[in-house]
């Protein structure tokens, strides 16, 4: 495909504050166009419960998605299985490069592309990915079913993580570099409420053990930070849960950045360096990277491309 579709507003992202965005533009009549990328709706549809969206005291996450994408396509926006390769910022209309090979030009351009997974960096870790080395317990978890796993990392993430194994492994191990959890109190008393889970304070992963034939993890070598007394665990599974990092390589060269990749917005704004261009989600958030300030954000971008065009066409 080789198509060029012209819009007044171009989101590319399809998280909360993708969708978000699609909504509120097609309300304000831009006849937005909407690029999912390759995780259509986002990092909420690789977990299970949400029980902090309001209104819902506990949804499913990918049914959340589900939902918000037919929300917005319900008023009209457009949306495109694509994934962007390309972005030209240098004039209006900008110009987005997919690739399907197709060009998305718009007046206004919204990025929502959210995060992504880190990973510890370790060579072990890159030999066993997808070997038994994961970044995600809803997608791999069922592969441990009465195994022990190890879990890396102490936020939000590592604890649902943790507490999601304990449906299927025997023993979840919880490794953590400090002696206090980051994650939410109430996600820390059901981890240690948990018989399943031990928490391994005060450690870090040095190595992830395997074998080569059938290629596989047999354990995790962990070490004290303090004493760097180093010991084995044996566990099968080793989930790295140890955040995510903003996904703004398209734009790394094209606006003003905040440290850690974040992209730079005016404060109380969405607006970047480059006029015309919004930015929403956890792409410009270091601190909250929740659902719903993604969303909020959304539609903040949303309400400031309308206002961007209307000052332009006054
Ligand atoms: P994301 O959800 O990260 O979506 C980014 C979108 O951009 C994706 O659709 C992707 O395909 C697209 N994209 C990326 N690059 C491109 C490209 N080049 N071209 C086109 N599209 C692109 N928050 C809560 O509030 N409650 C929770 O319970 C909760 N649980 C979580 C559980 C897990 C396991 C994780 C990982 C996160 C959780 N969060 C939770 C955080 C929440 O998911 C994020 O804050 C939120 O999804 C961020 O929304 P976003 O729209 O900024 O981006
Ligand atoms: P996070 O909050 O940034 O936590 C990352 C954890 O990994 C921290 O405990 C950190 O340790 C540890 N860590 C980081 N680098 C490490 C390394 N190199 N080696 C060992 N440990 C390392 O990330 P997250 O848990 O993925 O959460 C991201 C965002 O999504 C947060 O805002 C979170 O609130 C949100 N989220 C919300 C929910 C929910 O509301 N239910 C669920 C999931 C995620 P330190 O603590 O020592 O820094």
């Amino acid at each position: 495909m080789s198509a060029t579709r012209h819009s007044k507003l171009l989101i590319v992202g399809s998280g909360p504050a993708g969708y978000t965005a699609g909504l509120y533009g097609a309300r304000a009549m831009l006849d937005p166009v909407l690029v999912q990328g390759i995780q259509p709706g986002g990092q909420l549809t690789i977990t299970t419960e949400v029980e902090n969206w309001p209104g819902d005291l506990e949804v499913q996450g990918p049914d959340l998605m589900v939902r918000m994408e037919a929300h917005c396509r319900k008023f009209g926006t457009e949306i495109i299985a694509d994934h962007i390769a390309a972005l030209d910022l240098s004039q209006r209309p900008f110009r987005a490069t997919g690739e399907s090979g197709a060009t998305y030009l718009g007046d206004t351009l919204v990025l929502a592309t959210g995060a992504q997974a880190r990973w510890l960096g370790l060579p072990s870790e890159e030999t066993y990915k997808g070997f038994g080395v994961s970044a995600c317990a809803t997608c791999d978890g069922f592969f441990f079913r009465g195994q022990e796993v190890a879990v890396i990392g102490g936020g939000n993430t590592a604890v649902e993580e943790a507490l999601f194994l304990t449906n299927f492994a025997g023993k979840v191990t919880l490794v953590h570099r400090r002696d206090a959890l980051r994650a939410e109190k109430i996600l820390q008393n059901r981890l240690l409420r948990n018989p399943k889970v031990e928490v391994l304070w005060n450690h870090v992963l040095d190595e992830v053990l395997g074998e080569a034939d059938p290629k596989g993890v047999t354990g995790i070598r962990v070490r004290h930070v303090a004493t760097d007394a180093v010991r084995d665990i044996a566990v099968t599974g080793v989930f790295v849960a140890i955040g995510h990092a903003p996904a703004s390589e398209l734009v790394a060269d094209l606006l003003k950045m905040q440290p850690g990749g974040y992209v730079w917005v005016e404060p109380g704004t969405t607006r970047t360096s480059v006029p015309g261009v919004f930015a929403a989600g956890d792409i410009v958030d270091p601190h909250y990277r929740q659902a719903v300030t993604s969303a909020g954000m959304g539609c903040m971008a949303a309400l400031d491309a309308e206002r961007f065009l209307a000052e332009k066409d006054a």
